[in-house]
């Protein structure tokens, strides 16, 4: 699958991905302090100066941010709620929040510890200037660092779903409501809302002469909107699958593969004439586990004919696998967040059926004609 991130490390259990789109917010802000921002306001240093302040005061910048998703994490991470990855993109950072906040409260503090670590980190900024006034390249980073955190804390509180604000308010009215969905509803709409007021306001100013920043808000304005629009599809789909298992939907003329098949044959017999790319292989009707195409092209090409399927295997304990009374919504976020596009439905090693995408939406369908 094609990456758009550069993984750069661990903190505290959390992977840290950088996304491609990153170096272009990373370029530009260097480009606007070395050209424009400090020189108007520090006079004398030469060019090589403003534009060694510029790129530390971006790093800093990018270490505040990195910062404020971490506040979300380890608060997330107190409620027991799991975070497998934090983001850095374009917009600024996201930390991936394993399934829903368990309550209302929990979303309400995960929510707003981000913008609260960036009002500390705004402060820090600010009362150690009179420390760096000797040293005017430190005081001018500084500077600005006080001043990005304080409107990056204040731009996150804006209360349009997914900004953390959003969050927020989505916690109240969950807490007011005590209805998940209904509050996830109001507060997406209100995103939705919010990203459209953006959108607008953008315009505005880039036809009054504005032009970069009117783009640049139009475009975050976009974001927000569809980043809402998702949030209210995924609510509806939800909706609509509740109380359903997987069991209705799966497919279950599957044939699986027996383990001592070779992979010259499995190449053969099944992916070329199937076009399907995964296969649940079985040694004695249980699970062994799953032969995928990436696993296959692992085993060079001379050793297809002599090397079975057991032995290029992704084993049991290692596949993504569902129970056929599991939720069909757990099925779907299963499959969305794995990237994979079908599930094998299995109990106590026993293949009964597999559940993909294509079943899903079939589903879907049926549910969506029904209700209608
Ligand atoms: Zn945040």
């Amino acid at each position: 699958m094609f990456r758009h991130t550069i993984p750069l490390g661990r903190i505290f259990g959390i992977t840290v991905d950088l996304d491609y789109s990153w170096f272009l917010v990373f370029g530009l802000l260097t480009w606007m302090l070395a050209v424009s921002y400090f020189p108007s306001e520090f006079k004398n240093w030469n060019t090589a100066e403003y534009w060694f302040v510029g790129s530390l005061t971006a790093v800093l910048f990018f270490a505040s941010v990195l910062t404020h998703e971490l506040g979300h994490s380890l608060v997330a991470m107190r409620y027991k709620v799991q975070v497998p990855r934090i983001t850095l993109f374009i917009f600024g950072g996201v930390s991936q929040i394993a399934g829903e906040p368990p309550s209302a409260s929990a979303e309400f503090w995960i929510a707003v510890a981000g913008p609260i670590v960036s009002f500390a980190l705004a402060a820090l900024f600010l009362i150690m200037q009179p420390l760096l006034t000797p040293i005017s390249p430190l005081l001018a980073a500084a500077k600005y660092l006080a001043l990005i955190n304080a409107m990056l804390a204040l731009f996150n509180l804006i209360p349009g779903f997914p900004l953390d604000g959003g969050r927020v308010f989505r916690a109240i009215v969950w807490g007011v409501s005590r209805n998940f969905r209904r509050a996830t509803l109001i507060a997406a709409d209100t995103g939705r809302f919010v990203g459209f007021l953006f959108i607008a306001f953008g315009v505005w100013l880039a036809l009054r002469g504005n032009f970069f920043n009117g783009l640049w808000i139009a475009f975050i304005g976009w974001f927000l909107e569809s980043a809402a629009a998702a949030q209210v599809q995924q609510q509806v789909m939800q909706g609509l699958l509740a109380g359903h298992k997987v069991s209705e939907a799966m497919g279950r003329d599957y044939t699986p593969i027996p383990a001592d098949t070779t992979l010259e044959s499995v190449v053969h017999d099944h992916i070329l004439t199937s076009g399907r790319t995964s296969f649940v292989i079985i040694s004695d009707s249980e699970v062994v586990g799953l032969l995928t195409l990436p696993a296959i092209k692992n085993v060079p090409r001379s050793q297809w004919p002599t090397t079975t399927a057991l032995q290029a295997v992704i084993p049991a304990e290692q596949m993504q696998w569902i129970r056929p009374d599991a939720e069909l919504w757990t099925a779907f976020d299963k499959m969305g967040r794995s990237g994979i596009d079908q599930l094998p439905v299995m109990t106590d090693k026993k293949l009964l059926g597999t559940l993909s995408r294509d079943d899903l939406i079939h589903y879907l369908g049926i549910l969506q004609a029904l209700k209608a």
